[in-house]
């Protein structure tokens, strides 16, 4: 008898979404971004919930490997481009495209005298200063990439830092577009601009985009300012288990490790299979929200390696056996997220190897 719990992926719901990236975008072609094993999906999972997809965007250079050994035969971009000189023969062999985002990356390509062409996209930071060149370097970036023999097309990319709340004084979205326009300007070349939040949110932007970027809203979580649902966003990864030990507490008795969570009253608790080894995240407060027999009730105390607990007081009929929703259909992984003070992103991508996988 395996364990209980189980991560169903919908591959429709990976379909669905996808087509909503596209109906935001229509002019814009796609890269479904699949980093992080498909944001905890899986690779080959993505690959064919995103197969009607422009092209498959991530980071690591052998998930880039595993995709073309898979049959994908569309474009794959390296999102961070390459880490070493040696990986520029995989770029050649396996048609990779690369983000270029320094002068160390240029070197590369100069020295790796690659055989056939190679696409690349250079990246401009327009002011989240975490990867790019900085507008005044743009332009002899690009000169210096046009004298490759191997460039075939130089793209243009840079990335939002604040898309999801575009008027952050921090960095206002409208400054970091400005300054994607002012260095691209009269530059040859595809434009790439937005993530999730970007495209949802700021429809407008995608009119200067020859490419989208969609990431986290492809597997039905929200980037932020309104739910998954409001953005008609279904969700992909439903995380569920059942309950496997039950106590009839006191008031005053206490639950878990740390005793974190004191009864007020004579209550039930239910332990479910499903702990921090798994993925669900430790730093969850009593009170998280989990569906027990489709009745929403509350995490208890800390949750174990193996094991957490909830409160059945309120769910009539609940016993051993009965099946809990983590998150899924019915409870918004951004709810849990929420609740336990990060973002959807991480519980997807932090799904532990452990946790048996199916598809639906
Ligand atoms: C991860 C990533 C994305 C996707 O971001 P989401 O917020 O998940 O949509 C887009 N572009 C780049 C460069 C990324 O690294």
């Amino acid at each position: 008898m395996p364990r209980p719990l189980l991560a169903t992926i919908d591959i429709s719901a990976l379909r669905h979404n996808l087509a909503v990236a596209r109906r935001c975008a229509p002019q814009s072609k796609i890269w479904a971004v699949v980093k992080a094993n498909a944001y905890g999906h899986g690779l080959a999972r993505g690959m064919r919930g995103f197969a009607d997809a422009d092209g498959l965007a991530l980071i690591e250079v052998e998930g880039a490997v595993q995709l073309r050994e898979l049959g994908w035969q569309k474009p794959i971009l390296l999102l961070e481009g390459v880490f070493e000189l040696a990986d520029m023969q995989v770029v050649a062999q396996h048609q990779l495209d690369i983000a270029i985002h320094c002068d160390e990356q240029i070197r590369m390509l100069e020295q790796a005298g690659l055989p056939g062409p190679v696409d690349v996209h250079l990246k401009l930071n327009s002011g989240m200063n975490r990867l790019g060149f900085r507008p005044e370097a743009f332009r002899d970036a690009y000169a210096r990439l046009r004298a490759i023999a191997a460039v075939r097309q130089i793209g243009m990319i840079t990335h939002f830092a604040n898309a999801e709340e575009a008027g952050n004084p921090g960095m206002p979205l409208a400054e970091q577009l400005a300054r994607f326009q002012r260095a691209t300007e009269g530059l040859v070349g595809p434009r790439s601009l937005s993530n999730s939040a970007g495209i949802l949110l700021h429809p407008q932007v995608q009119g200067q985009a020859d490419w989208i970027r969609p990431g986290i809203m492809l597997y039905g979580a929200t980037p932020g300012a309104r739910s998954a649902q409001g953005f008609d966003l279904q969700p992909a990864m439903h995380l569920t288990s059942r309950i496997i030990g039950m106590q009839h507490i006191e008031a005053g008795e206490t639950v878990g490790y740390g005793s974190r969570f004191a009864a007020t009253g004579p209550m039930t608790v239910g332990v479910v299979a499903c702990g921090y080894a798994d993925g669900y995240p430790r730093h969850a407060p009593s009170g998280t929200p989990v569906l027990v027999d489709g009745v929403r009730t509350r995490l208890l105390g800390t949750v174990s390696m193996d094991m957490l607990s909830v409160d059945l007081t309120d769910v009539p009929g609940a016993g051993i056996g009965s099946a809990v929703t983590l998150w899924g259909a019915g409870l918004p992984i951004d709810e849990v997220a929420n609740a336990a003070g990060t973002v959807g992103y991480e519980l997807m991508c932090a799904l532990a190897p452990r946790v048996r996988v199916v598809e639906n």
